[in-house]
């Protein structure tokens, strides 16, 4: 059905100023060992992120360029070159060996997007230690219940955070020996330190110990969206797949002003708002506000961002604004779009392409892949809906289960769960603590992403849904993502969410859920339009049975709409782990 959509080409100028020129030859050369290549290493031996990242520039001519231009909430400006941000990582480092943090050891950060933030995930991984971003916004529960299932030696956060959220825990969490604050005004709170003063008595030269490629990096949530969060380990060997990704899918080039809107809380934020930008040694912009329409289009046209990487919420965002903002800015500099985190509409691709003159390009990946997998790239056509096709380097099937494993589904097309061949330098390593749900990923030689997807002739991949999102109906499947796009096309649909309402003849009906641009009123008039305009373009069996009028749908923090919750509220059912629910308390 959505692939019956126009395909955007490319320009041939496009085309050939991409890193990923010709699809095909780049797969057929490409190998993880020549990818490792474009790294350094360590002089002393191993692979670490944050020589990766930082040291490596700082050392070099690049060590006066600015590696992090951080834009406070109000109007102030603080840039960091690769070599400040070199000192002051090792300062942090050097910080935690004062504290007697050993190897290993858990550092959590919980903090808004401040230069800090970035100087403790990068100095954290220059000690050897393990680092685990939160998000400043979750409430005491989700900060405690996270810390201790990492068991957190060192927490580097804010004053006012610390009182809010933290201080009250701190009896229940007997791990946590150090808690480091930010700016506060006078003498740090009881039981802390205070960050600033700790970076001042720590030299700013580190030499980095020769890591093992294998040694534990970073420790990351997912988002929550179908229940849970689990608490996904990366190592130091990951930093390969986030330089060659950011090479490949992103078409990060050195002299690229890069933003991605991600916060570190969620993996985007760390993969690609951190490691990728850094390693190719381009100007990263980190915005310490939340979204906003005007702020975000002055922020692209003053700060000459080149390459843009942000998400479907936010997209459908800006639509709901309309184009008429973003005439009233010279995005002139703007070279390539794209997008994570949920799929894109391919209603929003055609509107970007209008709006910017260049579609969005969606990717797929999660918190366990730890890098990019599946995008559409800079030099290929876009076919609006589709995911694009796997990165060298990147072997994906859509496969079906069978009596003692899997097989996989050639047919172009057919729904089954996409799956990858494991191997790449970014697989997660573990669920933490949790071996036996890790070794419940994989099976017959493939990792399960528990995404549903089908092929296409050509190799584009396609996502259908959450295996736990999809809708079963009078014998058929279907996929939520489907449903929701068809009402997107309708103008007035700002976000839908479809979910399975339990039916005694049909097992399932589709029930959407949807929330409208400014202008149009929810009603029995509009509710029948988009009810014909889904029978037409969807047939009966697949279109909505009802369709409820909502002014905002359940997100997660990582702006992912919650089916689970949609489904649990309009069942009357337990709503289950809400902790990354965004308006949570
Ligand atoms: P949890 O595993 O806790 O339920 P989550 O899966 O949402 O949460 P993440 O790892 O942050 O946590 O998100 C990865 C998931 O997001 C993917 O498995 C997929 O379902 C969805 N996703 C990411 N990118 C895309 C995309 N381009 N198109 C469709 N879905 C996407
Ligand atoms: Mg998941």
């Amino acid at each position: 059905m959505l692939s019956s959509l126009p395909v955007l080409e490319k320009c041939a100028e496009d085309v050939a100023r991409a890193n990923l020129r010709a699809y095909d030859a780049a797969r057929a050369s490409f190998s993880w060992e020549a990818a490792r290549r474009d790294l350094d290493g360590l002089p002393s031996g191993g692979l670490n992120i944050a020589h990766e990242a930082v040291d490596r520039h700082a050392a070099g001519p690049r060590g006066s360029r600015v590696a992090i231009r951080w834009l406070g909430r109000s109007g102030t400006t603080r840039d960091l070159t690769y070599a400040d941000l070199s000192r002051q990582t090792s300062r942090f480092a050097n910080a935690l060996r004062g504290l007697g943090v050993g190897p290993g050891e858990r550092v959590y950060t919980l903090l808004g997007r401040v230069p800090e933030l970035y100087v403790a995930v990068l100095g954290t991984l220059k000690s050897g230690n393990v680092v685990c971003p939160l998000f400043s916004a979750f409430g005491p529960e989700p900060i405690r219940t996270r810390l201790a299932i990492g068991g957190a030696r060192v927490l580097v956060t804010t004053e006012a955070l610390y009182e809010r959220k933290v201080a009250a825990l701190r009896a229940s969490l007997p791990e946590l020996e150090h808690v480091l604050v930010v700016g506060p005004k006078g003498a740090p709170p009881e039981g802390t330190l205070a960050f600033d003063a700790l970076l001042d008595r720590s030299a700013d030269a580190f030499t980095i110990p020769a890591t093992d490629p294998e040694a534990p990096a970073l420790l990351h949530f997912t988002s929550g969206t179908t229940g849970k969060p689990k608490g996904v380990l990366h190592v130091h060997q990951a930093v390969v797949a986030h330089h060659a990704t950011g090479r490949l899918a992103l078409d990060l080039h050195p002299e690229d002003v890069f933003w991605c809107t991600a916060d570190p809380g969620w993996v985007t934020g760390t993969s690609y708002g951190i490691i990728a930008p850094l390693t190719h040694g381009v100007t990263s912009i980190v915005d310490e506000a939340d979204f906003d329409v005007e702020r975000w289009y002055r922020i692209l046209a003053e700060q000459r961002v080149n390459v843009w990487y942000s998400a479907p919420t936010a997209i459908r965002m800006l639509m709901r604004a309309g184009i008429e903002p973003v005439r009233r800015h010279d995005l002139g500099a703007l070279r390539f779009l794209a997008s994570v985190g949920e799929p894109l509409n391919p209603e929003a691709v055609l509107w970007s392409q209008e709006a910017f003159g260049r579609p969005f390009h969606d990717n797929w990946w999660q918190t366990e892949t730890g890098g990019i997998m599946i995008a559409n790239f800079a030099s290929m056509p876009v076919r609006p809906g589709s995911m694009g096709r796997p990165l060298p380097g990147i072997e994906a099937a859509v496969v079906r289960p069978t009596e003692d494993g899997v097989e996989e589904i050639r047919e172009p097309g057919l729904e089954g769960e996409l799956a990858l061949r494991p191997g790449w330098p970014s697989m997660f390593r573990a669920y933490w603590n949790e071996p036996e749900r890790y070794a419940k990923c994989f099976r017959d030689g493939w990792y399960l992403t528990g995404d549903l997807a089908h092929g296409d002739d050509d190799g584009y991949f396609w996502f259908v849904g959450r295996g736990d999102d999809v809708i079963k109906t009078s014998g058929h499947l279907i996929g939520p993502f489907e449903v929701e796009s068809v009402l997107m096309e309708h103008p007035g649909v700002a976000e839908a969410g479809v979910i399975g309402k339990p039916d005694p003849v049909a097992h399932e009906v589709v029930k959407a859920f949807v929330s409208l641009k400014p202008g149009f009123v929810p009603g029995e008039a509009l509710r029948r339009e988009l009810l014909a305009l889904a029978r037409k373009r969807l047939g009966a069996v697949v279109a909505p049975k009802e369709i409820d009028f909502a002014d905002s749908l359940p997100r997660t923090r990582s702006g992912k709409i919650m089916r689970r919750l949609l489904r649990a509220r309009e069942l009357g059912l337990p709503e289950g782990d809400v902790s990354t629910l965004e308006d949570a308390p």
